[in-house]
């Protein structure tokens, strides 16, 4: 994942442009996306789709003919979807144009300009202070012509059609937390999904960020019916604790899936309610979709001094995170493809154990403790999932799962809710 991070940080993005198209490229290389494409001008709700953004080149140029900030040296030099501009200027006209971060003297900010046509530098505050009385050549350039909204996605179909979104947003030009993390995340996971047999269908989405997920929402409203359950990936390869983001329905089947892989874990994590602002899951929770999709990432966008400046770099995101954010993501889909209902089908009093082979006080020998296997017999009414048996016995979802198919081996419960299994 840190590898495939390398090879997408130089690429200047934004959420339109050659940027977006050059890394579904090489996401492709890993998974096999369909890169779809959305024309300029295309309304969708209350939003239209936006001119694509290229650029060539960005300087600005001292007197003696020295760049002083060069695009080449970093992407967030230039406000992302900056207008184009050749002029020369004094150094106070110069400054107006100037984003700099004076508590971090020595990182560039991120600025985005997208609906509002303007033109701007970002520099290390250090550097701004240092700026000397002169005539600054200062060029931007950079093009806004109609083309399209470029994204990626890949279905890939399970037993049933009752789907599971992932979706992460690309728009982000060299910051790795926010967001390439989740960029590589979802490419990986999606890698090791696609290799399974699956009992759900599985949606990836690779979208600029608000605008994509509009679109995406937009364009494919009578298939949001079988989202089941979501999770918007994004800031996952820092060294914070895991952290979930409702969704807003707040107690949906994903919140109390992720809250229990996170439990399970062992390790520290927060879980936040769904506010609306953030990311992705805006749209996704608006009221008119309220769709089951919660956040899982480390630290939250917003809270880690790194957050859009050239801090969140390469060295900012470690492999290491980025192997426990993804172990998260494949326990959640374990429990997902694992949380079954089942009904007791000899609920008057216990049945004998012993005679059936099931009765181990400690567990071993292949057979699960009898603690689960009570738990499961007990609670299995057919109103109750495995996850729900789990929460509220404090045992782990696996051993559950374990009493639960040691027991439907025994024909003691049967499965009663079972997926819609597509033709
Ligand atoms: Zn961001």
């Amino acid at each position: 994942m840190h590898g495939l991070m390398s090879e997408l940080y130089p690429i200047c993005r934004s959420i339109t442009g050659k940027g977006v198209e050059k890394t579904l490229r090489i996401i492709r290389k890993h998974v096999p996306i369909k890169i779809r494409r959305i024309p300029t001008g295309k309304k969708v709700f209350d939003w239209t789709v936006p001119q694509e953004w290229n650029i060539q080149d960005a300087y600005i140029r001292n007197s003696k003919g020295e760049k002083i900030v060069d695009i080449r040296k970093s992407n967030l030099h230039v406000v992302n979807y900056a207008a184009p501009i050749h002029q020369k200027m004094t150094l106070a006209e110069l400054k107006r144009h100037i984003h700099t971060i004076p508590e971090h003297p020595d990182w560039i900010p991120y600025v985005t300009s997208y609906y509002e046509k303007k033109w701007g530098f970002c520099m290390a505050h250090r550097q701004f202070k240092g700026l000397v009385n002169d005539t600054y050549e200062v060029k931007i350039d950079s093009r806004l012509s109609d083309g399209h909204l470029t994204y990626g996605e890949l279905y890939i179909k399970g037993q049933s059609e009752e789907e599971v979104l992932f979706s992460t947003y690309l728009c982000h030009p060299s910051l790795c937390n926010d967001n390439l993390s989740g960029v590589v995340l979802s490419t990986f996971l999606a890698k090791i999904l696609g290799g399974k047999a699956l009992k759900h269908s599985y949606r990836f989405l690779f979208v600029p960020e608000t605008i994509g997920s509009i679109a995406w929402l937009s364009l494919n409203e009578e298939k949001l019916g079988n989202i089941k359950h979501g999770l918007v990936v994004t800031c996952v390869g820092d060294p914070g604790k895991m952290t979930y983001k409702r969704s807003r329905r707040r107690d949906a089947e994903i919140d109390r899936i992720v809250s229990q892989v996170l439990k399970e874990s062992g390790k520290p994590h927060e879980t936040i309610d769904f506010f609306p602002y953030g990311s992705d899951e805006r749209q996704y929770c608006s009221p008119g979709f309220n769709l089951p999709v919660g956040s899982l990432m480390r630290t939250p966008y917003g809270r880690f001094p790194e957050y859009h400046t050239s801090a969140d770099d390469l060295r900012f995101v470690s492999p290491e995170y980025l192997a426990d954010s993804l172990m998260n993501y494949l326990k959640v889909v374990d429990v997902i493809e694992q949380n079954i209902t089942y009904a007791n089908i000899s609920p008057k009093c216990e049945p004998q154990l012993g005679k059936r082979g099931l009765y181990s006080p400690k567990g071993g020998d292949k057979r699960p403790p009898v603690t689960g296997i009570l738990w499961v017999l007990n609670m299995s009414d057919g109103t109750k999932s495995l996850l729900d048996i789990a929460a509220q016995s404090g045992l782990r979802f696996e051993d559950i799962k374990a009493a639960a198919d040691a027991l439907r081996k025994k024909r003691l419960i049967v499965e009663c809710e079972r997926l819609h299994t597509a033709p």
